[in-house]
Order: structure tokens, then C-alpha cells, then sequence
């Protein structure tokens, strides 16, 4: 079990009257992050994750993976630092390279430092010289890691960072044909974890800019700190990247899904990343399989991307208030906390044995590990609570005076979005077990069984 009195969470106190240098825009969940002591600012642009936001960032991570794996995922690690002869062999070198850090080695070999870029798994086939027959494919490798880009601007926290944490995986196919099947498929994965984080997405076709191929979406969140810019349909929902819609002042596009003309301009965050590669890295590269003749054929490519902490990050930014954080169920460090009576109160003798009968029975609901026991007995209950509140725990128990009825003893319950319910013992275990419920239902997607045949058709549309 987990005791508040023992989390390391630095909370950031500003004195009442200091200057705040602002050095970086803040967002809300960026401020809300830093000051609760979830995140520690490093230098500029860069973030020290700290215990609780860990838990939900461990959270994410296996979420990703289970989605992976169901899509026929295998989990590699590629190193950080790749050479960057490697990376002259298909021209990314001779653009802007502005935004890559390199790092030399004390012969002088230069490497590049894993930039945002579907090259890695091409890497690990050319690097090595693999060879391949087409009985292995598809191929479909993930890896997840942190990643490095040099931003002129940092901005939003760990929104816009230079050094972040993301999943990339890789697939490997023997055809145009086969590359578009698994391509469905992957997207069906990222459609599904989308929609268990419970967060309002959109999903866009996308311009494919430079990492060609041909099939390109983003998936967005829309907040008003977002960086691309989507039109988005009153009537439908639909929303596109104003680069594709290719919008012209003097002539409005009208909606490709319901041809309603009342298109809106939004701000995404862009969260998540799916392309149809070809054989644009393969070919330069000799990332060849074996075909049924036995002669070497270019790898038809796809590259997936999710940025981990940028996820979390911009999901945050949508749901929390400028004094509240709200997590998706599935990300909330803990699903309970527990607050007990403060030492020295008249109610402390009798309330505390309710206290233990609660760690008890909520731990075996919900799982120990999920509850957050405020054992900081000095502080008062209303200041452990508004601290509580500001952390976004789903449900916050309060064992106080009124737990110190003998007859019918209540307690009350916080939900993260205001709601105060008082309740006994057993409407309060109740609502621990629904709450352990549906996160069960969203681990299962049981809330896709019956849309599941509307699957296809969800494409562009708001989910
Ligand atoms: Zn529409």
C-alpha cells in the first residue's frame, strides 16, 4: 500500500511576492504538474518524472504494449545513439537539420541522437543485414524509448519538450497489398486504445510531408494550445488538417464526410502518428527480403508512432480545470485515496478502526496498489483533501467526525469531477468495486463489442 507520508513529491512553492521568470509558456496541466511536485522542471525543455506520475506514465506504457501485442507487435530496443553515415544513405542529412542533436565519440565518429523518425527499424534490418524470407512477413517491431529534437521554441511542459518518451513500431511487408492490411489493423489498435483512454480524439488524414508514402492520419486532441491547425465540421464532427482540405480564403471547402459547409478552425495537439512508408526507406537503405523466386525485394514499410508523455500531457491539458487535474480512469496514479482522522481529534479512537477496516476491504477491491493511503495524521482533513482534489484521485474517501457515529457511521466520498456523496460502509465499498469495474470494461473494450461493425466507417470522425 502506498502512504502519502512516504511519496516523494516536491511540491514547488513560489514565494507570495517572488518574480516568476517566465522562461516557458505554461499550460494548465503543466503548471498543475509542476507545482503539485508530479514534475520537475530540468534544464530548459527538459523533465524529471517524478513517483506518482511515474505510476501513470508505467500506466500508459503497458497500455500501449497490450494494444501491440494484439496487433502482432514484437518489442525490440534500438539504440539511442545511431551513426549518422547510416542516416546520409537516404538524404535526411542534407535537409534541415536543425532540430537533431549529435554527439561525437573520441574518434571523432559523429552519431545522431534517436531523432522523431521512422528510420530506426529500417536500421535494424540494413544495419545488420538481416536476412529475411517473405515466410517471416509480416514483421511488425515496436520499440519504446526516449527521443530527442532540439526545439527551438519548448513549450506546454512535457507537451513540447526535447527530450520525450515515445512508442515507434515499425511493420514489414511483402507488398503495397499486405502493407495495407497491416496497416488496418494497427490502426485498429490505435482506434482502440484511443477510445479507452476516454478522451475526446479526432482522427485525421494527414499531409505526408517528409517522410513520404502515401497513407498518412494524426490523431488530435483539440485544445486551444495546440500546434496544427484542423478544420473541424459543426454537423458531423469531421475534421481534417487544413493542409490536405487544401482551404483557400476566397473558396470554403465544404465537409468531405456530410458536405455540410460549416467548417471551423480548431487547435490539435498531435498525439499519435500512422503512415504507409513504402519502400522509400527500404530501397536506399537494401532493406530487402528473400521472395518466393529467392531474390532480394524491397520491404514495403509502415511506421506508427505514439508520443508516451505527450499522450498524457495534452490528455490533462483537455480534461483538468485551471485548479484541478482529471486523469483518464485508466492513467490516474491511484484509483483511491484514503483520508483518515487527524491525530488528536475527539473522533480519532473511533473513526480509526473504520480507517483500518477500509485499507483493508478498498485494497482488496481495487488492489493495493491503487490506493493512496494519506496517512499524514499532523494535517488537517481539509487540507489533505484539497491537496486530494487538486491530484484528480477518482474517488477520495474521508474518514472523519461523522465516521464516528456509532449507529450508522458515514463517510464522505469525493468524485474528481466536484461530486460529494456522503455514504456508508458498504455504499462506499460499492463504489470502489464499480469504479474497479470500469476500468476492467475498458481494459476489455467492452464498450466497442457492439460498435465493433461501425469500426470502418469511424475513420475521420469524431470519436
Ligand atoms: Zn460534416
Amino acid at each position: 500500500m502506498n502512504k502519502a507520508s512516504r511519496l516523494f513529491c516536491p511540491a514547488l512553492i513560489t514565494p507570495k511576492n517572488a518574480v516568476v521568470k517566465q522562461t516557458e509558456q505554461l499550460s494548465r496541466s503543466q503548471k498543475l504538474l509542476t507545482e503539485l511536485g508530479l514534475v520537475k522542471s530540468g534544464s530548459n525543455g527538459t523533465y524529471q518524472i517524478m513517483p506518482m506520475a511515474q505510476r501513470s506514465v508505467d500506466k500508459f506504457v503497458d497500455l500501449v504494449q497490450s494494444n501491440m501485442q494484439l496487433a502482432g507487435g514484437q518489442k525490440i530496443t534500438l539504440p539511442i545513439l545511431t551513426p549518422t553515415n547510416l542516416w546520409k544513405k537516404t538524404g535526411r542529412l542534407d535537409g534541415d537539420i536543425s532540430e537533431f542533436y549529435m554527439v561525437r565519440d573520441r574518434s571523432n565518429k559523429q552519431f545522431l541522437m534517436s531523432p522523431v523518425n521512422p528510420r530506426g527499424g529500417s536500421d535494424c534490418h540494413a544495419g545488420h543485414h538481416i536476412t529475411i524470407s517473405y515466410r517471416q512477413l509480416p514483421l511488425r517491431l515496436y520499440q519504446i524509448g526516449p527521443k530527442f529534437r532540439d526545439e527551438l521554441k519548448t513549450r506546454f511542459g512535457l507537451m513540447r519538450a526535447k527530450e520525450f518518451l515515445m512508442k515507434d513500431m515499425y511493420s514489414f511487408d511483402v507488398s503495397n497489398e499486405r502493407a495495407g492490411e497491416t496497416y488496418a489493423i494497427v490502426s485498429a489498435a490505435y482506434d482502440r486504445l484511443f477510445k479507452q483512454l476516454d478522451v475526446p480524439f479526432v482522427k485525421v488524414n494527414a499531409a505526408t510531408g517528409m517522410m513520404g508514402g502515401s497513407v498518412s492520419h494524426e490523431y488530435h486532441y483539440i485544445s486551444p494550445v495546440g500546434e496544427d491547425t484542423l478544420l473541424q465540421c459543426s454537423s458531423c464532427g469531421f475534421a481534417g488538417n487544413s493542409e490536405v482540405l487544401d482551404a483557400k480564403p476566397e473558396s470554403p471547402v465544404s465537409c468531405p464526410s456530410c458536405k455540410g459547409s460549416d467548417l471551423k478552425e480548431v487547435r490539435g495537439v498531435e498525439v499519435a502518428h500512422t503512415f504507409v512508408l513504402g519502400d522509400k526507406y527500404s530501397k536506399p537503405l537494401g532493406a530487402t527480403f528473400l521472395n518466393t523466386s529467392g531474390k532480394p525485394q524491397s520491404l514495403v514499410m509502415g511506421c506508427y508512432g505514439i508520443g508516451i508523455t505527450r499522450v498524457i500531457a495534452a490528455a490533462l491539458e483537455v480534461l483538468s480545470s485551471e485548479q484541478e487535474l482529471h486523469w483518464p480512469c485508466l492513467l490516474a496514479p491511484y484509483d483511491v485515496c484514503l483520508i483518515g482522522p487527524k491525530q488528536g481529534s475527539k473522533e480519532q479512537p473511533a473513526a480509526e478502526l473504520i480507517e483500518n477496516e477500509l485499507l483493508l476491504k478498498v485494497g482488496e477491491l481495487c488492489g493495493h496498489q491503487e490506493l493512496l493511503h494519506d496517512d499524514r495524521k499532523e494535517l488537517t482533513i481539509g487540507k489533505r483533501l484539497l491537496e486530494a482534489k487538486r491530484l484528480g484521485h477518482p474517488l477520495t474517501i474521508i474518514v472523519g467526525a461523522k465516521a464516528a457515529h456509532q449507529d450508522s457511521p458515514q463517510l464522505e466520498v469525493h468524485l474528481s469531477k466536484g461530486e460529494i456523496l456522503e455514504l456508508d460502509i458498504n455504499e462506499a465499498l460499492k463504489l470502489v468495486a464499480e469504479h474497479s469495474q470500469h476500468k476492467k470494461n475498458l481494459l476489455n473494450c467492452s464498450f466497442l463489442q457492439d460498435k465493433e461493425e461501425n469500426r470502418s466507417q469511424s475513420v475521420g470522425q469524431q470519436h
